[in-house]
């Protein structure tokens, strides 16, 4: 491209025979820069929708082929470009946005960097047609490879219209390491709805393969969720109950569910002026808004905006910008706090957990109103504590998630439960099951009653555990190794936990700056798609902030049992019950998990007799 430095601009020539050290070609150096803003489809995506609507396009309309693959195409009615600017766009740090560093602390657009088109155009094919309101004409331009095919005059309508075709056309690596079409549409449609979600007073479509899956006309943000999640026969945004506050720092407003729908269809959205953001701390205020009100691993949906002078954040700490940091952080968390709790009083949103809605839920159902029996009433421990082993953690108040647990725990329908000191004597002859989730048995004690997950949970977590202990777990290497792309704060985390998740049996090696290619599993792991699983334990040590590091050993080894263990509604045939039973009884005579869930209860014979 016209970039590249032209040696005889030099008095001493550039290189000579000995010299080693030479600069890249400019095709090299965007294909490089290309790895960190394109990474696929979805990002590609991104950027050309950002760049649409810092145009001021009021309708754009995405095309995909192949999930991106073979053409992603973004057409818009903005502003347009010259011929020169259609040329000089795809120049490495070209922009029209900024001028000066610090115009990055006024950002109002979406983009800044003018990073994105000369990516692209380093890894793909592309074709741009774009003209000006005040221009008669149009301009055509090809390029590939960072090269410029041709360049013309067409006739074409106001507005920009960019196809990107053959994506990683030359960079074998990359094509490779695509997921299949339909994981690469889905991150398509993630990467849309993230946009469309706070742009309501734009048009979007979205077509894939001649189909259109998405159209959205211009509405009201309520309307625009609505139009994204909801169904003809279901509303979506019925569940939701409005945020609203502002002060001198910051105004937030959005929606939050209300904390008795936060079934599968449960959706978190954070945005700051008008861009998608991740943001661990934030949504922890929200979940201590929370407390109290939800079941287990159940997060609320949330959509929340947040307007704040740009000064304020820096949007410049990660290539694809999810990530943003807030120069006052404790202040917006103590606000986006007292919203949300004022949010979920205003509406009176109680928290009435109906059990019975969810069907996928790995939760006892209430008892049913024909229950009259007076129920007896559940003794919890409060000297349980769920880290019992760890001494130094007893003198300490539990975590706000222990309490969490503890809380839900007291809600359930009630049986006398006393810990035992001797393990009961179960007969393994009248094993049966009930509900596809429980293991009932007549035992020396009474009935018990078993949460079959929880006991498989036990039963792996002791294993996990002792392969830790002993630093010899059994692990497989992968014959294609697998990217893990992390944000800045999960890669934080995963470096934190490095050591336990390759003592666990994980091959974990550095990729690029932003991901680690995962080069062996634990051989427990099975069939499991082995980021995902690291994901979940990352997210699940970040979702107990405040723990300790010795207890990091614990989580890893918790949430990957949680990830390997049979699931609620798995039907078992006698042998496989006895089995568990039996591993479970050598496992462990606690009846909870080191979360404090509760892997079994019993009705004593004394309870029995009561009820009748
Ligand atoms: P950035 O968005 O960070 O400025 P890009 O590489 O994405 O960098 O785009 C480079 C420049 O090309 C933009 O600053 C803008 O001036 C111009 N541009 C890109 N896409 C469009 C579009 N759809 N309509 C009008 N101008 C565009
Ligand atoms: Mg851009």
């Amino acid at each position: 491209m016209g970039g590249t430095i032209d040696p005889t601009d030099f008095c001493i020539p550039l290189s000579s025979m000995s010299d080693i050290i030479h600069l890249l070609p400019d095709s090299v150096a965007n294909q490089i820069a290309a790895g960190e803003v394109i990474q696929r489809p979805s990002s590609c995506l991104k950027e050309l929708v950002e760049n649409s609507l810092d145009a001021g396009a009021s309708h754009i309309r995405v095309i995909v082929r192949d999930a991106g693959r073979t053409l992603l195409q973004v057409v818009d009615d903005g502003k347009g470009m010259s011929p020169t600017d259609a040329r000089m766009a795809f120049e490495r740090h070209a922009t029209s946005k900024i001028s000066q560093a610090s115009d990055l602390f006024q950002l109002r657009t979406m983009g800044f960097r003018g990073e994105a088109l000369a990516s692209i155009c380093a890894v793909a094919h592309v074709e741009i047609q774009t003209r000006r309101a005040d221009d008669e004409v149009g301009t055509r331009l090809e390029i590939a490879g960072s090269e410029v095919l041709s360049q013309e005059m067409v006739q074409c309508p106001v507005g920009t219209n960019m196809r990107v075709k053959n994506l990683f056309y030359n960079v074998p690596a990359r094509r490779k390491f695509l997921k299949t079409n339909q994981t690469e549409l889905r991150n398509l449609i993630t990467e849309y709805n993230r946009i469309v979600l706070v742009n309501p007073q734009v048009q979007f479509t979205f077509v894939s393969d001649d189909e259109i899956i998405s159209d959205l006309t211009p509405s009201t943000l309520k309307q625009r969720i609505e139009a994204v999640f909801g169904h003809s026969s279901k509303s979506y945004t019925s569940h939701l109950v409005d945020v609203a506050t502002e002060t001198e720092l910051i105004r937030i407003s959005g929606f939050v569910g209300k904390p008795e729908t936060t079934g599968k269809n449960s959706q978190q959205y954070m945005f700051v002026n008008g861009r998608y953001m991740r943001h661990a701390y934030f949504h922890k205020a929200l979940m201590t808004a929370y407390s109290g009100m939800l079941l287990p691993d159940h997060t609320p949906s949330y959509f929340l905006y947040f307007d704040i002078d740009p000064e304020a954040i820096d949007v410049n700490i990660h290539p694809t910008k999810t990530e943003i940091k807030f120069a006052d952080e404790q202040a917006i968390f103590q606000i986006l706090l007292a919203a949300i709790k004022e949010s979920l009083g205003k509406f009176n949103v109680a928290p009435s957990l109906d059990f019975t809605t969810e069907s996928h839920m790995d939760f006892p159902s209430r008892p049913t109103s024909t229950t009259t029996i007076a129920a007896p009433s559940i003794q919890i421990d409060p000297q349980y504590n769920p880290f019992k082993s760890h001494p130094a953690h007893t003198t300490t108040p539990p975590a706000e998630w222990e309490q969490l647990y503890t809380q839900k725990e007291s809600k359930l329908p009630t049986i006398t439960e006393d810990l035992f000191q001797e393990p009961e004597t179960i007969e393994y002859t009248s094993l049966f099951q009930l509900d596809n989730r429980y293991i009932l048995a007549p035992t020396t004690a009474g009935l018990i009653m078993i949460h079959q997950h929880r006991a498989h949970v036990c039963v792996l977590h002791k294993i996990v555990l002792e392969q830790l202990n002993n630093q010899q777990a059994a692990t497989q290497p992968l014959l294609f190794p697998e990217i893990i792309e992390l944000s800045q704060d999960d890669l934080t985390t995963l470096e934190q936990l490095l050591p336990e998740l390759q003592n666990v049996g994980f091959g974990l090696e550095q990729f690029s700056p932003f991901a680690y290619s995962i080069t062996a599993v634990p051989a427990l792991l099975g069939q499991k798609n082995a980021a995902d699983a690291i994901l979940q334990v990352i997210h699940r040590v970040q979702d107990t902030e405040g723990t300790a590091q010795h207890q990091w050993q614990e989580m890893v080894a918790l949430s990957l049992a949680e990830q390997m263990a049979i699931p609620q509604g798995k039907v078992l045939s006698e042998p496989e019950m006895r089995d568990l039973v039996e591993r479970l009884q050598q496992a462990s005579s606690s009846r909870h998990l080191p979360n404090g869930q509760t892997i079994s209860i019993i009705l004593s014979h004394e309870d029995i007799q009561k009820r009748f």
